[in-house]
């Protein structure tokens, strides 16, 4: 397997670190947590978008695409990088997005990585919550193929085959610098959405025979649902690179106990995440995203499921420039104005 037969835009700002969590670990009191930094891609505040639009922007190129189209939530950070992703390379960008949460915050609605969308000059269209958001893209991409442009249409999140492999690269390069430092990974945890993140990297571990466990910690669907689209995906990407059946249904392994109330809308365990993560290490997590997948991978070494001695890493998938939007969320926001 060879993943420089496959056109990319190198871009991304790689390897991104890999560094110890000695305070949390220390509070937790339960297993050495490390952190693998895809908050740290480089583009625009980075998040691990960026890694998939290297695969899927060279195809876009390869295409003769003059304009890029995609969707996501209001607050989304696939969006934003995408966006910025295709402000680089000199292409329109037309955005979809969905209320999925029905807030009328003015700051979720205008700040955030929706003010990042429009200062990368990418225009954004918004559809009410439940639309079918491939059929919404479709239909602009024949209107423009109407005006003469030539459109290439991102699923959301950029999760298909050729999006995951970013993180097959991703898998690749952590366990390249695991090895490098002689650290022994008993866990990978992650959040897992659109399922590409999660399908690229467990097809990537199991390419290599790495033995390491992932867990997603679910974001928006039930827990089968979920392990259903990122096998589904998982074995189309492992096909895409050569290795038909490398992964099993069993290595695919989500926990959806952390969404809440739904998609986007922050429990008190995401919050708590957050501030833990801001306050013992000085890194920021998202209220949508990371959060919750730091808040089950915190949940877990509290129930003793990861237990002391063992080495697990979180891969933080960026997201912070969604924090201005959820300002609200966050009882600090208030006290500055007392102060
Ligand atoms: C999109 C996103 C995820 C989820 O990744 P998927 O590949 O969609 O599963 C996690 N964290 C952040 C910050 C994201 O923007």
């Amino acid at each position: 397997m060879h993943l420089a037969r496959f056109p990319r835009v190198f871009l991304a700002h790689l390897p991104t670190p890999l560094e110890r969590l000695g305070r949390l670990s220390k509070d937790l009191g339960g297993p050495e947590i490390w952190i693998k930094r895809d908050d740290c891609t480089g583009l625009s505040t980075g998040g691990n978008k960026t890694r998939k639009l290297e695969f899927l922007m060279a195809e876009a190129l390869a295409q003769g695409a003059d304009t890029v189209i995609t969707q996501g939530a209001t607050q989304s950070n696939h969006a934003r990088q995408t966006a910025a992703f295709s402000a680089k390379l000199g292409l329109a960008c037309h955005i979809l997005l969905e209320d999925r949460t029905g807030s009328n915050d003015a700051n979720y609605n205008t700040n955030g990585n929706v003010l990042l969308d429009h200062l990368h000059g990418a225009t954004t269209s918004r559809r009410a919550g439940g639309v079918d958001m491939a059929a919404e893209m479709e239909l602009l991409a024949d209107r423009l193929r109407g005006e003469g442009r030539k459109p290439y249409i991102i699923p959301g999140g950029g999760s298909n085959p050729t999006g995951a492999l970013g993180y097959v690269n991703c898998a690749f390069e952590l366990v390249s610098q695991a090895n490098d430092r002689g650290l022994v990974i008993d866990h990978i945890v992650t959040a897992t959405g659109s399922a590409g993140t999660q399908a690229g990297l467990i097809t990537g571990l199991k390419a290599l025979n790495s033995g390491i466990p992932l867990l997603g910690i679910g974001v928006r669907a039930p827990k089968e649902k979920q392990e259903e689209n990122v096998y589904t995906l998982a074995q189309q990407t492992a096909e895409k690179l050569g290795c038909p059946g490398v992964v099993a249904r069993n290595d695919v392994v989500a926990d959806s106990n952390y969404v809440g109330a739904g998609y986007g809308i922050p429990r008190e365990d995401t919050l708590e995440a957050i501030r833990m993560f801001a306050q013992l290490e000085g890194i920021l997590l998202d209220p949508v995203y990371s959060g919750k997948g730091a808040a089950g991978l915190i949940d877990h070494v509290r129930k003793g499921r990861f237990t002391r001695g063992q080495k697990v890493v979180f891969l933080h998938t960026g997201g912070a420039a969604g924090l201005f939007g959820y300002d609200a969320a966050f009882a600090e926001a208030r006290k500055a104005l007392e102060m």
